[in-house]
C-alpha cells in the first residue's frame, strides 16, 4: 500500500511536472464568452492529441422511423450532431479532448431487414456528413444490422470504403443471442478482414433488464451494474467460444473498460480446470490460449473513474491496450483526460498512447 501511495505521488509529481497545459483557462470563462479556449494536452514537452472512443450521437430522422424522437435522460436532445454540436465541442474544448470517435448505440435489432437497412444507411449518412464537416474533431464508427449478418457486413464494408467510417458499434447481445455465435461469423469476418474496429457497448436489454428485478431500487444499479456485466458476458462469449481464435485479427473495443472482465481476469482461468467437464470447447473445440490471454488482445476505454483502476487495468491488459472514453453527452466524467494524466506508474510513452496515440492506429487518424 506503503509503495502503491509512493508511486502514485511520485507519477502525479512527475505528470505535473511534463505537462504544460495551454488554453486552459476555465476559471476565466464567463457565462457570455461564446467559446473557451480549447485544452491542449502536453506530455513531457510533446502535444498529444487525445481521442474519445466512447461518444454517443443520435440521428433524429433515424428514431423517427421507429416512432421515437430526442427527449428525457436517455435520448438526450444533446445526442444531435446537426443541431448540438457546439455544446459538444465546448464539453470537448473544456475537457481537452481534440477528436471523439461517434457511435450510435444499436436500437433497432428488433427491425426487418429493410427498416434496419434505411435506419443503418440514414445514420452512416449523417455520421459521415458529421465527420466530413469537422474531420479534425470527429470521426465514427458504423451503425450495422447485426441481426441480418450477411447485411451488417456489407454495411460496414460500404460505411468503411465509401463513406470512411472506421469500423462499428455493436451491442452486447443481438435479441438475446450472443454475439459468439457462429451465424455471426460473416460479420466477424468481414471486420476482420477490414481491419475494422468493433466498439461493443452493452445493450439496457441485455443484462440490465435479465436482471431487472435485482437492480430496483436506490442507485442506478440496471447501469452501474448491468452495463459493465453485459459487456462481462459479451466479452467471456468471445473469448471462451472461440470466436477470438477464429478471426484473431480483430480489433475489438470493451466500452466501460471491459465491464467486470478485466478486474477479475484470474477467475476465468480456473473454471475450466476446476469443472473440466463443463468446460467440452466451442463450436471451434477447445481454445487456444489461457482464458486471461486473450484479455492481452482486446482493447479498452478507461472509464474506471479511479487511477489505481487504470493502474490495475494497465496491470492485467497493458497499457497497450487503452484508450480514452467519456460517454459523452451522459455526465459520467468530465476528467477523463484527467485521469490518465493522474494514473501512477506510466511512462510518458504509455500515456501518451492511451491519451491517443493507440486510438489514432486503431482508427486510422493523423497522430
Ligand atoms: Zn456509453
Amino acid at each position: 500500500m506503503t509503495t502503491t501511495r509512493r508511486d502514485f505521488a511520485k507519477a502525479a509529481a512527475g505528470t505535473l511536472a511534463g505537462l504544460v497545459f495551454v488554453g486552459c483557462d476555465l476559471l476565466a470563462a464567463a457565462p457570455a464568452r461564446a467559446q473557451a479556449r480549447r485544452r491542449e494536452i502536453v506530455v513531457n514537452g510533446t502535444r498529444v492529441k487525445t481521442i474519445d472512443v466512447h461518444a454517443h450521437c443520435a440521428v433524429p430522422a433515424a428514431l423517427a422511423l421507429q416512432n421515437l424522437k430526442l427527449g428525457g435522460p436517455s435520448l438526450r436532445p444533446d445526442l444531435d450532431m446537426a443541431s448540438q454540436v457546439a455544446v459538444r465541442l465546448q464539453a470537448m474544448d473544456e475537457q481537452g479532448i481534440d477528436v471523439q470517435a461517434l457511435s450510435i448505440n444499436p436500437n433497432w435489432y428488433k427491425a426487418d431487414r429493410d427498416l434496419a437497412r434505411q435506419i443503418c444507411q440514414i445514420q452512416n449518412d449523417k455520421l459521415a456528413e458529421a465527420c466530413a464537416a469537422m474531420p479534425e474533431r470527429f470521426v465514427a464508427f458504423a451503425s450495422v444490422a447485426l441481426q441480418h449478418p450477411e447485411l451488417a457486413a456489407e454495411q460496414l464494408e460500404h460505411g468503411m470504403k465509401k463513406l470512411g467510417l472506421r469500423g462499428a458499434a455493436i451491442g452486447g447481445n443481438v435479441n438475446g443471442e450472443e454475439i459468439s455465435d457462429p451465424k455471426f461469423h460473416p460479420f466477424w469476418a468481414r471486420a476482420e478482414q477490414l481491419g475494422a474496429a468493433i466498439f461493443i457497448h452493452p445493450q439496457g436489454d441485455g443484462a440490465p433488464a435479465q436482471l431487472g428485478q435485482r437492480f430496483k431500487g436506490n442507485g442506478y444499479l440496471g447501469n452501474v451494474i448491468g452495463n459493465p456485466l453485459e459487456t462481462t458476458i459479451a466479452l467471456s462469449h468471445l473469448i471462451f467460444e472461440g470466436t477470438l481464435d477464429r478471426f484473431p485479427g480483430l480489433k475489438i473495443i470493451g466500452a466501460h473498460a471491459g465491464g467486470f472482465l478485466p478486474s477479475y481476469a484470474g477467475r476465468s482461468d480456473f473454471g475450466c480446470p476446476t469443472r473440466p467437464d463443463l468446460c467440452p470447447g466451442g463450436p471451434h473445440g477447445p481454445i487456444k490460449k489461457t482464458p486471461s490471454e486473450y484479455l492481452k488482445q482486446i482493447y479498452y476505454d478507461t472509464m474506471v473513474f479511479n487511477p489505481e483502476g487504470v493502474h490495475h487495468l494497465v496491470a492485467e491488459v497493458g497499457a497497450s491496450q487503452l484508450l480514452v472514453g467519456t460517454d459523452f453527452p451522459y455526465p459520467w466524467t468530465k476528467t477523463a483526460i484527467d485521469l490518465i494524466l493522474a494514473t501512477p506508474g506510466l511512462g510518458d510513452a504509455e500515456r501518451a498512447a492511451i491519451l491517443g496515440g493507440t486510438a489514432a492506429r486503431l482508427l486510422g487518424i493523423k497522430a
